[in-house]
């Protein structure tokens, strides 16, 4: 009879597509299905409140579906290299399947983990679960990585067409039941308080929801993303991203049903998911970028690290409404929109000269897409110090682009209530407001409101002469 094979699922929280979990199956002899909850990740980066919520909702969807396959998913705390050697141990388990990851503690602990398997003359193999395509497969003519997103973008497509996604495999057995009491061990969810309401209504985790979302949005509007994809009030992105975060979907699959629909939306589309390759591209390459600019002369920046201002921010409090609601948006949803993360980001690095790691910690505590790769990125693009970032004197003016993505005021009407009833467009400047306009709108400045915690001009031009001091 074939031994066991154990599947260590991780960010690949699917049967659909999933390579290391088809490979375990393919072994022929019985799958043990394994998540271990390590925390061992360095400090800042274990993983946030918001992520751990989605991952319950992940897990339990997930614990389902593969009770439905006759498989009972082993939930471990701990670290996973012991855990995995525990249910080798257990089993009986001669192989062991997994997808890869990339942050720099995981391949670390990878190598750690296969090379212990080795000794052990227990197969382990590690498959392509998280990327259309590994950070090694786009380079240069040279062998060097890419640091410019168009030449990668060029390359990457240059390489084909991704291969097809695997179909979840068939049921293994008769139906399990889930244990539910293997999921609350974990203790993933908020308790005292439970802050999680705004992320309840907001989403559905799992495989049967993520791939619902995904069909929804090319169906109905992909064709219209590229006009659609910067006005954070209106439905224009996919909101896909917790979903490849925690992986229930591939982005091969994401690739191809994009493909199937074709045009010129699906194309942008694409392009934006090859924004998310290029990220862990770079990480991989990379691997110091999450703690230190890739631009060196940003290491004597002069930033201000305000703890007073960065709690401002945190709480959307800053009197520019725009970012405010961007700030809202993510506490009570664990989302943002990507064109309000720009703003925002800006905003706390520019014009209160917070250190963008400042900003990314925020984040990876608040987002239910927390992404190492994407998260780094993001931010050392904002901040100007990154790969192929926006220059640094271009400073994001929150009112005027306040104007331009939420022309009504309709985003800033939904997260800022307080200034619900200021007029169209007028509600990104309540303080140029004439008192009269604010007073029968219900705005005391000061009060329901707070005043702009900085004057832009002044903060803009502070922040081109603290770039000209490094520059
Ligand atoms: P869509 O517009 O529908 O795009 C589809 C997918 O493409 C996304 O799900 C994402 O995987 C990828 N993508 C889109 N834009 C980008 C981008 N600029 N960079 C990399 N991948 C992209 N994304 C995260 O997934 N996790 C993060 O922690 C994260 N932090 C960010 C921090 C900052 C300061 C900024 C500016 C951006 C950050 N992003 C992050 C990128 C981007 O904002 C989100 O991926 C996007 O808003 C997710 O929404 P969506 O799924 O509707 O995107």
């Amino acid at each position: 009879m074939t031994p066991p094979a154990i599947v260590w699922f991780r960010h690949d929280l699917r049967l659909a597509d999933n390579p290391a979990l088809h490979a375990a199956v393919q072994a022929g002899g019985e799958v043990v299905p394994l998540f271990v909850l390590d925390d061992s990740a360095p400090g800042q980066w274990r993983a946030g409140g918001a992520a751990r919520w989605w991952l319950h909702g992940a897990l339990a969807a997930l614990q389902g579906d593969l009770a439905g396959l006759g498989l009972q998913l082993h939930l471990r705390r701990g670290d996973a290299g012991e855990e995995v050697a525990r249910l080798v141990r257990e089993t009986g388990a001669t192989a062991v399947f997994w997808n890869r990851r990339y942050e720099p503690w995981a391949i670390a602990q990878d190598k750690a983990v296969k090379s212990a398997l080795d000794r052990q003359g227990v197969v382990a193999r590690s498959c392509n679960g998280t990327l259309g395509r590994e950070p090694w497969e786009v380079v240069r003519k040279t062998g060097e990585p890419y640091k410019v997103f168009t030449p990668f973008w060029r390359a990457w497509n240059e390489l084909g067409p991704l291969s097809k996604p695997l179909p979840a495999p068939a049921a293994l057995g008769p139906v399990v039941r889930p244990d539910p009491a293997a999921l609350a061990a974990l203790e993933l969810l908020p308790t005292k308080p439970d802050w999680s309401g705004g992320l309840r209504e907001a989403w559905q985790p799992g495989e049967a929801a993520a791939a619902d979302a995904l069909h929804g949005f090319v169906d109905e509007r992909i064709a219209d993303y590229p006009t659609q994809r910067d006005f954070p009030d209106r439905p224009g992105v996919s909101r896909l991203s917790p979903r490849l975060r925690h992986g229930e979907l591939s982005p091969r699959q994401i690739w191809h049903a994009a493909m199937r629909h074709g045009g010129a939306g699906a194309e942008g589309f694409v392009r934006q998911l090859v924004w998310r390759e290029f990220a862990y591209h770079l990480l991989y390459h990379f691997p110091e970028l999450p703690d230190a600019p890739l631009r060196t002369e940003f290491k004597d920046f002069p930033w201000t690290d305000e703890p007073r201002l960065l709690a401002a921010w945190q709480r959307g409090r800053t009197g520019y409404p725009i970012v405010d609601a961007g700030m809202r948006e993510l506490w009570h949803t664990g989302y943002m929109h990507n064109r309000v993360r720009m703003l925002v980001a800006s905003f706390l690095t520019k014009d209160l000269l917070v250190p963008w790691q400042r900003g990314a910690a925020w984040f990876w505590d608040t987002l239910c897409d927390a992404d190492l790769a994407n998260n780094t990125l993001g931010w050392q693009w904002v901040a100007g110090c990154g790969p192929d970032a926006a220059p640094y004197f271009r400073i994001f003016n929150p009112v005027t682009q306040g104007h331009k993505f939420d022309p009504d005021g309709t985003y800033v009407r939904r997260w800022v209530p307080e200034l619900g009833k200021l007029p169209g467009a007028h509600i990104h400047a309540p303080s140029a407001l004439p008192a009269d306009t604010l007073r029968a709108a219900g705005v005391r400045l000061g009060v329901t409101y707070p005043e702009p915690i900085i004057d832009h001009g002044t903060a803009r031009e502070r922040a081109l002469a603290a770039y000209a001091s490094v520059r």
